[in-house]
């Protein structure tokens, strides 16, 4: 069989399976409203909860950089790439998680990918929570580190592998999500803190939906609960409304993440123009406590009026709204309803989330308006009551 076949018959296995992904195109910025495929609807499914993507002093912070330090970062930050705009912007990002110190990274994925891979290696072992981010997951798997998955949240479970495994390894480390972001609930970060110390491991918490969210400031879950992690993850094209990442820790454990994480080293570095976004979304970010407050009330609202229209709407005390729905072609069927309605939320299959737990992943924004809720809400009951 010829190569090209073969693409032919996995794309048909995709399909077949419902599995296979086409994205819609968004015409001009994001925000509770947009132009998708050509369409004005009403946007419930980014991760832009505070609606800072379009936010003008972001985009001057962008522009302005772009004028004087020009768009390109020329090299890796190794070789020439490293210039004041980064610099500025780990320094803010570490203060504002206060940690020692922080590195930037172009995306989240790399971030987790490099970190974890620079921090473990063979002969040493991880411990992952089973709905990890695949960025965490890929991560633990180019390590080479042992892998061991605990159970959802499950602390009984992790201090069990942990007895089991980890007199053998030689480092070892926890990795968890703070907030998970297909299911909207959170890991219990005091009890695995305190696993992490009395098992001497160290403990990496990806704060990519949290913070901006919860926390003094938006400044985490870490933050809130006073969980003092040794690396912290944030990503900053969620709730910052940018792009990137920052990896926030001590000192020592920075300068062995910048010489040995293979995806900040062999990797040009972001333009200049985006770490003065994000430093200038981050002082946006600590101002947000309104945001933050109109943004948990929408998720409260959507989810008592959902479940009282008979959707499946598991606990949850986030952003991140799960409206469980198990089945693949149904999930789309219901997402294309309601785009048909006006109201964008995609549909999220395996392998995102596990085989058989399809759902719409609903995520309000801080700037959606008491009438968006409501119409969001109209859409939901109409398809209810047309089935
Ligand atoms: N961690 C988590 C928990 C995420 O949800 C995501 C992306 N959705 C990432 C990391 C990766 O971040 P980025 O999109 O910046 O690559």
């Amino acid at each position: 069989m010829g190569f090209q076949t073969h693409i032919l018959e996995a794309l048909s296995e995709l399909e077949a399976a419902g599995l296979l992904r086409r994205p819609l195109r968004v015409s001009g910025p994001q925000g509770p409203e947009i132009e998708i495929d050509g369409k004005h609807v009403l946007c419930f499914c980014s991760n832009n909860y505070l609606g800072l993507a379009d936010h003008p002093a972001i985009a001057a912070a962008a522009e302005a950089s772009a004028r004087t330090e020009g768009v390109g970062a020329a090299a890796s930050r190794l070789i020439t790439g490293t210039m004041d705009a980064h610099r500025e912007a780990e320094i803010a990002f570490a203060d504002f998680v206060q940690a020692p110190d922080a590195l930037l990274f172009s995306t989240g994925y790399s971030a987790n990918v490099g970190t974890i891979q620079a921090l473990v290696g063979p002969g040493d072992a991880v411990f992952s929570d089973a709905l990890n981010h695949a960025s965490l997951i890929d991560g633990c798997r180019l390590s080479r580190a042992d892998i061991h998955v605990y159970s959802h949240r499950d602390v009984d479970h992790l201090e069990s592998l942990l007895r089991k495994h980890r007199p053998q390894a030689r480092r070892a480390m926890i990795i968890t999500d703070s907030l998970f972001s297909m299911d909207g609930v959170i890991s219990p970060l005091r009890d695995i803190a305190s696993l992490s110390r009395s098992f001497d491991v160290g403990l990496l918490v990806d704060e990519a939906h949290s913070l901006g969210v919860f926390g003094p400031n938006g400044r985490g879950l870490c933050a809130a609960q006073g969980v003092e992690p040794d690396v912290i993850v944030g990503t900053l094209g969620k709730s910052f409304g940018v792009a990137g990442a920052f990896v926030a820790a001590p000192e020592a454990t920075v300068s062995l993440i910048r010489n040995r994480a293979r995806s900040f080293v062999y990797s040009t570095a972001p333009p200049p123009m985006v770490a003065r976004a994000a430093n200038a979304a981050l002082r946006l970010v600590r101002e947000a406590d309104d945001a933050r407050t109109t943004l948990l009330a929408h998720a409260n609202q959507l989810r008592s009026e959902l479940r009282a229209l008979g959707f499946d709407v598991p606990d949850g005390n986030s952003q991140i709204l799960p409206v469980l729905i198990g089945e693949n072609n149904r999930t789309m069927q219901l997402s294309a309803k309601l785009l048909d309605r006006g109201v964008f939320v995609q549909g999220i299959r395996p392998p995102t989330v596990p085989e058989g737990t399809a759902r719409l992943r609903l995520t309000p924004m801080a700037t959606h308006r008491p009438e968006h809720i409501e119409r969001a809400l109209d859409a939901f009951a109409s398809i209810v009551r047309d089935e």
